[in-house]
């Protein structure tokens, strides 16, 4: 995302292009208005920012806010229009400057919004863990609203916004809370450990963030860092216990048996 707004070597920033027209290879990528609507629209906008809100980067416009959620296998890449295309590009922008917006999506999970008020969609969403306003006791509050285990609770961008699959697993292993504690069962204590745990887990994906757009949730090598995400049998960075893994509402969750006892002790 961060290579999208400020550009990086042989690539612009997108803020300023203009949007000439739209390839809609899959129609259903577009949540709203109707595929008709958003070809007519989106014609002539120009991008004016690149930025993020929970799961999604937000372009405004100078008419309008486009918003793009990428789902599980989205990729958005900033193209020369001559370069060869991707077999998965399945909604491009033409931009105006000879650069095309290429949203990959081999599942089409992915979904664009072409809203006049963008909080229609995204005043759903609950706080940025790594804002200032987001205290623990933020998070005290979000998750004593409703009891449930504490990984879906995590994962539910009404919650908290931005947390996906790998930095929940960190996150409650720098907390040392096993992901089916449940929420109504946290100490303050505990609570703290956790909002702790959440906001250096994404720092630390901050850090080895390389050239991805989504910064949050791709960074560049990051993936050579987790702590127990996908480190199934291998030893605990902390304690040495192999690494176990459960299926916790259909997702692969991660954990150390002995760092996240299942009972708070
Ligand atoms: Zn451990």
């Amino acid at each position: 995302m961060r290579s999208l707004r400020e550009g990086q070597p042989g690539l612009p920033s997108l803020a300023g292009m203009q949007i000439e027209r739209v390839t809609l290879r899959w129609p259903r990528h577009i949540a709203t208005p109707s595929p008709a609507v958003f070809r007519r629209r989106i014609g002539g906008r120009t991008i004016c920012d690149v930025r993020r809100r929970g799961k999604y980067l937000v372009f405004p416009l100078d008419r309008g806010t486009l918003l793009i959620h990428l789902k599980m296998s989205g990729d958005l890449r900033l193209a020369p229009a001559a370069s060869p295309p991707d077999r998965f590009d399945r909604t491009v922008l033409h931009l105006r400057q000879g650069w095309e917006l290429r949203f990959s999506d081999a599942r089409k999970f992915g979904k664009l919004y072409l809203l006049d008020d963008p909080s229609l969609v995204l005043s759903r969403l609950g706080p940025e863990p790594l804002e200032r306003a987001f205290t623990h006791r933020t998070l005290a509050r979000r998750l004593a609203r409703h009891r449930r285990q504490l990984k879906p609770a995590l994962l539910d961008q009404s919650v908290i916004a931005g947390l996906g699959n790998i930095y929940t697993d960190e996150a409650l292993h720098r907390s040392g809370l096993h992901p089916l504690r449940s929420t109504d069962s946290l100490t303050d204590g505990e609570i703290r450990s956790l909002w702790r745990g959440i906001r250096a887990a994404l720092r630390n994906g901050l850090r080895y963030d390389g050239a991805s757009i989504d910064w949050v949730y791709r960074g560049g090598d990051f993936q050579n860092h987790f702590r127990v995400y996908q480190r199934t049998g291998e030893a605990c960075p902390a304690c040495g216990t192999p690494i176990a893994r459960m299926v916790v509402g259909q997702r692969g969750t991660h954990f150390c048996p002995t760092c996240q006892p299942e009972q708070s002790s």
